[in-house]
């Protein structure tokens, strides 16, 4: 007989379910409502079991539903933490939670590896905003000039540049190359923060994440008025006159740190709405006022597609070997420069 295949309709809510998944509710109850955990928890049941029989494990990025966070994740984190944490696993599959360019970078780092991605078109503007036909036009106009790259770019544009940097150790990698200029892409909000940190002139390239760009100085202030006293932390691909605003600037995994540290009472986290909900259940003790905004790419990411993917083993993510070396390459050089940088105090603002 052939195999069933699992889906939310022939996954009941049962008792054994209910004790299966207990313990994961109590993590997330202070973020999904009782009524809700009938929904998700049959899903999440069927896919633990499976990724044990698959000897696969699942990655999820910060900006993952708590469903996903908290209900499957094996790690969390940001795109190169979770590439990073797959290439270390001796598993034989990596199933990564997040866009397109994040499974790139794990088949990256896992070359042996089968990487799935639970929906191919979970793309990124940033990632989209530039080819590696881009950045070769780029070296010929400014011959000479090294390329920093952000990580969320394609694998073909990482190929095409000398050193990738993540948004927390950008300025560390820049000034490590101890040249005048570099050509720095494809964020310009994340590169004219650089620029306000560094002696190093920045050529910017014209791309923008569609979920940052969306914030505004006004909405923060507005924002304040109403919550006097709350702490607001941004992302650094946020626009600059949020940034000017925020009290804090850093990373996902910054930020997440920061609340660890500092503790407020109060917060607003001006980066992608999931993110706040997923660290609103590890410190409950925090208030999290959320300015929202969806990405709509890692939104295509479901319990219903991760079970789906796991069952058929695809959508498989491939690299071009000859590109993913020389990707490799600029992924190396940063890690030889350092993972992570303490993040600064905002411009005006407080550590
Ligand atoms: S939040 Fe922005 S940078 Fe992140 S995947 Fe979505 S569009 Fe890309």
């Amino acid at each position: 007989m052939p195999e069933q295949i699992l889906t939310r309709s022939n996954l009941p809510f049962t008792a054994d379910v209910e004790r299966q998944t207990r313990a994961i509710y109590e993590r997330v109850r202070h973020v999904i409502p009782e009524v809700e955990w009938p929904v998700h928890a049959p899903l999440i049941a069927a896919i633990n079991e499976l990724k044990r029989d698959r000897n696969a494990v699942i990655l999820a990025h910060n900006y993952q539903t708590p469903e996903i966070f908290y209900g499957v994740a094996d790690y969390t984190g940001d795109s190169l933490g979770l590439a990073q944490f797959g290439a270390a696993t001796g598993a034989d599959t990596i199933v990564l939670c997040g866009v397109h360019f994040m499974a790139e970078t794990a088949k990256i780092l896992s070359p042996d590896k089968t990487v799935l991605i639970p929906d191919e078109r979970a793309g990124c503007s940033l990632a989209s905003s530039i080819t590696g036909a881009d950045v070769r036009a780029l070296k010929a106009r400014h011959p000479g000039v090294p390329v920093v790259t952000y990580v969320n770019t394609t694998a073909e544009v990482k190929a095409e540049s000398d050193i990738c940097c993540t948004s927390a150790n950008a300025v560390k990698v820049v000034d490590s190359l101890g040249v005048d200029e570099v050509i720095f892409i494809p964020d310009q909000f994340l590169g004219r923060h650089v620029a306000s940190r560094t002696k190093v002139r920045l050529i910017l390239w014209e791309g923008a994440c569609e979920v940052h760009e969306r914030f505004s100085g006004q909405e923060l202030r507005d924002f304040r008025q109403q919550h006097p006293g709350i702490h607001v932390m941004a992302h650094p691909e946020c626009p600059p006159d949020v940034l000017a605003e925020a009290d804090y600037v850093g990373s996902t995994t910054a930020m997440i740190q920061h609340v660890a540290d500092a503790r407020p009472r109060e917060v607003a986290m001006i980066t992608e709405c999931s993110m706040a909900g997923n660290v609103a259940a590890e410190f409950p003790d925090v208030r999290f006022i959320q300015p929202c905004n969806l990405c709509p790419h890692m939104k295509r990411i479901t319990l219903d597609k991760i079970l789906a993917c796991l069952q058929a083993g695809r959508p498989v993510v491939e690299v071009d070997p000859a590109v993913a070396v020389r990707a490799k390459q600029a992924l190396d050089r940063m890690l030889a420069v350092g993972r992570d940088a303490k993040p600064g105090p905002a411009p005006g603002g407080i550590d």
